[in-house]
């Protein structure tokens, strides 16, 4: 730090240097090792004092808030940029050149910020605190002059941060910070710093998966001790983590995982969504806990009728249906609710039925505890059906042939298959289990199976696609190395309304660099921010020497890439990058091609 800034420092009360946090994110980025992670956050928890623990833990995992309240930061590449030459007197175009060197924008700020030219005398202090609110002010600005107001917010920090802060400043604005780290790591590093055993994580995911708020977590560890977060309750209009299932292949593995008896559901193609409700207040939360109460106005104005509890937290699938026939039709069709204007006219032209299968909260008492059989009771109990409302069709299953009936009738209504549910079991939050089994249709494809992609990188379209993406490179996640790993270019199953509709998502995407977490030797005409995922089919998984996916983890010096990959028409629009197909999901498939192949060679 300049002399200069040491000497004129002013000092505020509480508060922690931001460059504390600076430099762990600085340790933790240079390393991939989940204990090294771990210390360095542990160090880290140590030093922080309460009031600042929740915003430590937000700012780690890239956030201001829990994702439920949609707190986005959002700055785009290009304003950052103005920003640090606001800041340093550096001409643009010197900065653009530097950043397109190498690195990112926040490494090369702190390249330019080495070479500033304005020095800046009086300064203010920069802590974690002031960084936190200053960031806040920006994630909440809208309207026409929201943009200079950025641009002074964040080159007013810039003028005060150290090069060193100033490149995780830009980062998290960017929201580029990727420190490989777990909300399991952050967990593993709480529970050390405030309890001295790893073991105590187990309290604290309890506590997160009914309250979905890892920063709340923390403040109450730090504050209260383990017994505070022991007595965690689900706090209604805050949304619980999701329950899901493993697949199985067949009726007959179905059985063998679940024993003699139990639920068969249909599992319908739709959105699941999580509904709180108490009096005329309703709040709908999508699978990966955003609010998403503004594409459903239908359901926020009929569910209160049917509901005969004080309050209630509901899980249903909410489902497109041709309104003549009551047919369930497939899940593209809610896409056109994903819209923020004349959303009106969506619900009367794209008519849905909500499907519930599952209440986790019930009259002020929390439901997680009851066995399936009880919470499907109570639901029945206290839900009226009606015709838009309806308690997803279930059946009690003993045998192959119990499914294998039970499965064609679902399939004949328009579902993709089943969920298989062990009858006494408890709602297992945020947990992938065998209490929950799906059985899907097998799709048109030889592997068995779709992949849900991330799309990185586009190539513009020709004669009938012109102005639009024709194809789209996509990857897989790499759990590892928390990074996205190319697998193939898809350029069919593409309507043209579905081109039309992926360019106005995917070119907001656009980034002048490729994200520092896509792993792609391919090159593409644009590069995407890494979000959206979409589902595709193939017919096979070969080795590739370009593709990256799972690159060295079967043979050396190769990846693995699909090939005849196609679009379902599915965009996945309710799962986040990181819930990808991963590599490891694509080695098993792999492998299970592989073994398939080897027993038809036998018979
Ligand atoms: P994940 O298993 O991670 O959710 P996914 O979205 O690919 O991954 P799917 O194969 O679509 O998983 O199966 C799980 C989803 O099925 C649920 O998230 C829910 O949206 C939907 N679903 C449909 N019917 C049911 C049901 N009866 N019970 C539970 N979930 C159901």
């Amino acid at each position: 730090m300049n002399k200069f800034k040491l000497l004129f420092k002013i000092k505020k009360t509480v508060s922690v240097e931001f460059s504390i946090l600076a430099d762990t994110f600085y340790k933790m980025e240079s390393t991939r090792k989940r204990l090294e992670l771990t210390q360095y956050l542990v160090e880290l928890f140590e030093k922080t004092p309460q009031e600042v623990i929740s915003k430590i833990v937000y700012l780690l995992q890239g956030k201001l808030r829990p994702d439920f309240e949609g707190v986005e930061l959002g700055v785009a590449e290009k304003l950052a940029i103005r920003a640090i030459s606001k800041s340093s007197g550096i001409p643009i175009k010197k900065i653009e050149d530097e950043y397109r060197k190498g690195g990112d924008l926040g490494h090369a700020a702190t390249v330019i910020l080495e070479q500033k030219t304005q020095t800046t005398f009086l300064v203010e202090d920069i802590t974690v605190e002031r960084v936190y609110e200053t960031l806040f002010k920006i994630a909440k600005l809208e309207g026409n002059r929201s943009q200079d107001m950025k641009m002074k917010y964040i080159s007013s920090l810039l003028n005060d941060a150290s090069p060193l802060e100033a490149s995780f400043i830009l980062k998290l604005l960017l929201g580029t910070l990727r420190l490989g780290i777990a909300e399991n790591t952050v967990m593993d590093a709480l529970a050390i710093a405030f309890s001295g055993n790893k073991e105590n994580r187990k309290i604290l995911e309890h506590a997160y998966n009914v309250s979905s708020d890892l920063g709340k977590v923390a403040e109450v560890l730090a504050s209260e001790g383990l017994e505070g977060v022991k007595e965690f309750k689900i706090i209604l209009f805050n949304p619980i983590r999701p329950m899901l299932a493993d697949r199985v292949k067949s009726e007959q593995e179905a059985i063998e995982k679940m024993g003699s008896e139990f639920a068969a559901e249909y599992k319908l193609d739709g959105e699941r969504v999580q509904l709180h409700i108490e009096g005329d207040k309703v709040v709908l939360f999508s699978r990966s806990l955003e609010n998403i109460s503004s594409y459903y106005p239908d359901i926020i104005e009929k569910i209160p009728k049917t509901i005969q509890a004080e309050n209630i937290i509901l899980e249903a699938e909410a489902v497109a249906i041709n309104e003549n026939t009551g047919e369930f039709l497939p899940f593209q069709e809610l896409m056109h609710r994903r819209r923020k204007y004349k959303i009106e006219k969506a619900v009367t032209q794209y008519p849905i039925t909500v499907n519930l299968f599952d209440v986790l909260y019930c009259n002020g008492k929390s439901c997680l505890e009851l066995d399936y059989k009880e919470r499907r009771k109570k639901m029945e109990k206290v839900v009226k059906e009606n015709d838009f409302v309806k308690h997803i069709p279930m059946t009690i299953v003993k045998n192959e042939n119990d499914i294998e009936d039970f499965f064609e009738n679902s399939i004949n209504a328009g579902s993709e298959g089943l969920m298989l549910k062990i009858l006494d079991s408890p709602y297992q939050a945020g947990s992938r289990g065998s209490h929950w089994l799906k059985l899907k249709r097998e799709y048109q494809n030889e592997l068995g199976d779709s992949l849900d992609l991330v799309v990185i990188g586009g190539f513009f379209g020709k004669g009938r696609r012109t102005g639009n993406y024709g194809t789209l490179l996509l990857a897989t996640y790499e759990e590892d190395e928390d990074t996205f790993t190319s697998i193939c270019k898809v350029g069919t199953g593409f309507s043209d309304e579905d081109l039309d509709q992926l360019y106005q998502i995917l070119n907001p995407k656009v980034t002048i660099k490729k994200n520092p977490r896509i792993d792609s030797e391919m090159e593409s005409d644009v590069w995407f921010e890494p979000e959206l995922v979409i589902e595709v089919v193939a017919s096979e998984i070969t080795l590739s020497p370009i593709h990256k996916a799972a690159r060295d983890k079967i043979r050396k010096g190769a990846g693995l890439a699909l090939r005849f990959p196609k679009f379902t028409g599915k965009m996945r629009i309710e799962k986040m990058a990181e819930d990808a197909s991963t590599n490891e999901e694509v080695i098993t498939l792999y492998q299970g091609q592989k073994k398939v192949a080897h027993d038809k060679s036998l018979m």
